[in-house]
């Protein structure tokens, strides 16, 4: 597979492959070394499953789906989006892929998980405008619609639900569910009504190993927003988020009755 990442539409591309989708993404969390944790809004305690009660005739037509992937930061979430948009990809449907333009860590054209995997996107500020710049008729052959870092994106509950409901895609969903103070994040949490699966992954807690499900702000800055990596962000258990939030508030507190003494003295 070849991959140009310029223009938008060289975007779209697919796969002529026959393997097994049902088996190729079994394989793809069964070797995902994070262990998900499922939680799925049908009796099956699989979301894959899921996929089972429609069959491929059906897709092109009207039988959308949205899956929906979160967790704190470091625990996979692109990886599991692209492992699953390239099981997509292997079962010979045509796929895009939209992140934020607000998160330029590694370039706008491109989603690049962790450990280095990469494939190209649209980099965009709103997902209402995806259908313009990818191109009505790019857009129509579409199958599969990739979407990371939803956190960032306002009008993710509409884009989802007319690209499932109305126009018969599957969209694969990866966010952050929490911000830094576990809030929920932008609309990520808005569309598990919309949702076939859910699926929360843990990273491992950077202080003592144990599953994380949380993200630690390890500065003191108060804003929601705030694009960084390991030089801001922590994943943490549930312990050592309470232990580091006391941290984190006391060092704020510090720094701040420091700066009313050195004003007491100017
Ligand atoms: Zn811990």
């Amino acid at each position: 597979m070849s991959i140009n990442p310029t223009p938008l539409s060289s975007n779209f591309f697919s796969l002529a492959s026959k393997s097994n989708l049902f088996s190729n993404l079994q394989n793809t969390i069964s070797s995902f070394p994070l262990k998900p944790t499922v939680i799925s809004l049908k009796p099956s305690n699989f979301p894959i499953q899921t996929r089972c009660v429609h069959s491929n005739s059906s897709r092109s037509s009207s039988s959308g789906e949205i899956h929906v992937i979160v967790g704190p930061m470091f625990a996979g979430k692109t990886t599991t989006l692209l492992h699953r948009v390239q099981a997509e990809i292997s079962d010979g449907r045509s796929i895009a892929i939209i992140k934020s333009n607000k998160d330029n860590r590694y370039g706008l054209d491109s989603v690049v998980t962790h450990d280095g995997v990469k494939l190209p996107c649209c980099a965009l500020s709103n997902l209402s405008s995806f259908r313009q710049k990818f191109g009505h008729d790019a857009y129509d052959k579409l199958d599969v619609i990739g979407i990371d870092e939803a956190q960032f994106f306002e009008d993710l509950y509409d884009f989802c639900r007319e690209v499932a409901d109305r126009d018969g895609k599957t969209v694969i969903v990866a966010g952050l569910d929490g911000d830094y103070l576990r809030r929920s994040f932008g609309s990520v949490l808005d569309i598990i009504p919309l949702a076939d699966s859910v699926t929360k992954l843990s990273a491992r807690c950077e202080i003592c190993g144990k599953r994380a499900f949380f993200t630690l702000r390890k500065t003191e800055e108060t804003q929601t927003e705030l694009i960084g990596g390991a030089d801001v962000y922590m994943p943490v258990c549930r312990q050592h988020y309470v232990s580091g939030q006391v941290a984190v508030e006391a060092a704020k507190m510090v720094l701040e009755s420091q700066k009313v003494q050195c004003g007491s003295f100017v």
